[in-house]
């Protein structure tokens, strides 16, 4: 199953400033070590972007259920920092297999 994370922080929570170097430094070993973390919270990592201007996160995640994707980003400053909006979403594949069922009733 995939959902699409959208993480954003509030720009007084901006990892760029000073006061937060120590969850700068956490949320950099994070980044950095991303393919440890989905091995350990058994989910596989298909996309990652950032928008910095509107101080965004975006993962596209595949997990079995919600609770290895909440151990994924449960690590360092990702939750606690971000206010998060996850949708659960399916493939074209998906899509297309379900526009034919839809049809075919
Ligand atoms: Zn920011």
């Amino acid at each position: 199953m995939f959902f699409i994370a959208q993480l954003t922080h509030s720009p007084e929570l901006c990892f760029a400033r000073p006061e937060h170097k120590e969850k700068y430094d956490e949320l950099f070993e994070f980044l950095n070590n991303m393919e440890k973390y989905e091995k350990e919270a058994g989910v596989k990592l298909h996309g990652f972007y950032l928008n910095a201007n509107e101080h965004t996160f975006y993962f596209i995640i595949e997990a079995d259920n919600y609770l290895k994707l909440s151990k994924f980003l449960g690590v360092g400053p990702i939750l606690t920092h971000h206010t998060a909006k996850i949708s659960p979403v399916v493939t074209l594949e998906e899509t297309l297999e379900f526009a034919r069922t839809v049809v075919e009733e």
